[in-house]
């Protein structure tokens, strides 16, 4: 079984930095539902982060908003330890009209900020609580055109205030040309509404074979996504994280067959600690300073 998570390296990435908090990751995720959120998060660290799905009663009330659900575990990967917290935004883009499925999201994201700031001026502070949101995957349904409306709005509403990280939803469902000419629409769409996605600062002293490592992670972005948890034989008999197909399998973790790898390489074993120091250093203190603005301090 394939346990790697990615992060054994995270002492490394905190000694360059030097900075020592501990390794905590908040995630968010958003996108429709059915877009395989759940599944890429179990994938990505390799355990079943949700339990089945409940089974809807038909007499149910059909929740009016969108929620947001947290869940949290602990990782241990050669002896480091992540605190991971995923933040689900089920009800995303399900009803009639959408055009305020953003708020609950932006709330729950100021909220954080907001109990951050307070923790800061407490005469006794306890920082060590970190509960901002550090990067937030936007999924993008594998249309083949190119962003929604939908997209555009929330994007545009989330990228000054967390980490936007774009990936192509199931992108087993389409084929590479395919893929290639809707990663160019986006990337275009991106420009076009200036909408920021997170890119890792470059460093001075990063070697050649960081920088060539970081430019094939960035040059995938929008990452296609296939994300599955279940094991299956390839036609040469190994057994892989992957999906079946009459014509073949698909693998996960092989990045001829899709971007998987380099998301985890983005968001956990290269740049977790960017992310963390932009979230604290650029979008917090934006936050920060918009609020004491607002108030007249
Ligand atoms: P969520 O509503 O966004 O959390 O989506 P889920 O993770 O619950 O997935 C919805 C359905 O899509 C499930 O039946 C998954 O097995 C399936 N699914 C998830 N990821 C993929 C993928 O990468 N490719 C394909 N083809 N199906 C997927
Ligand atoms: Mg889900």
């Amino acid at each position: 079984l394939n346990s790697y998570v990615g992060f054994a390296n995270l002492p490394q990435q905190w000694q360059r930095k030097s900075i020592k908090k501990g390794f905590n990751l908040n995630l968010m995720v958003v996108g429709e539902s059915g877009l395989g959120k759940s599944t890429l998060v179990s994938t990505l660290f390799n355990m079943p982060m949700y339990g089945p799905k409940e089974k809807k009663d038909p007499g149910a009330e059909v929740p009016k908003t969108v929620n947001v659900k947290t869940v949290s575990a602990e990782i241990d990967e050669g002896g480091v330890r992540l605190r991971l917290t995923v933040i689900d935004t089920p009800g995303f883009g399900d009803f009639v009209n959408n055009s305020d499925s953003w708020k609950p999201i932006v709330e729950d994201i100021d909220r954080r900020f907001d109990a951050y700031l307070e923790d800061e001026n407490k005469v006794h502070r306890s920082m060590s609580n970190d509960n901002r949101i550090h990067a937030c995957i936007y999924f993008i349904q594998p249309t083949g055109h190119s962003l929604k409306p939908l997209d555009i709005l929330v994007m545009k509403k989330l990228h000054q205030k967390v980490n936007l990280v774009p990936v192509i939803a199931k992108s087993d469902t389409m084929t590479e040309e395919e893929i290639i000419t809707f990663k160019h629409r986006i990337l275009e769409d991106i420009k076009h509404q200036e909408i920021e996605i997170f890119e890792p600062p470059r460093y001075e002293n990063d070697d050649e074979e960081t920088l060539v490592e970081n430019a094939e992670i960035m040059a995938s972005v929008p990452f296609a996504i296939v994300g599955s948890t279940q094991l299956v034989a390839t036609p040469d008999g190994r057994s892989v994280r992957g999906r079946s197909y009459p014509w073949g399998v698909i693998e996960v973790d092989n990045e001829e067959h899709c971007d998987f790898v380099k998301l985890r390489q983005l968001i956990i074993r290269n740049h977790l600690e960017e992310l963390r120091e932009r979230t604290a250093n650029v979008l917090y203190e934006n936050y920060r300073t918009d609020k004491l603005t607002s108030l007249g301090i």
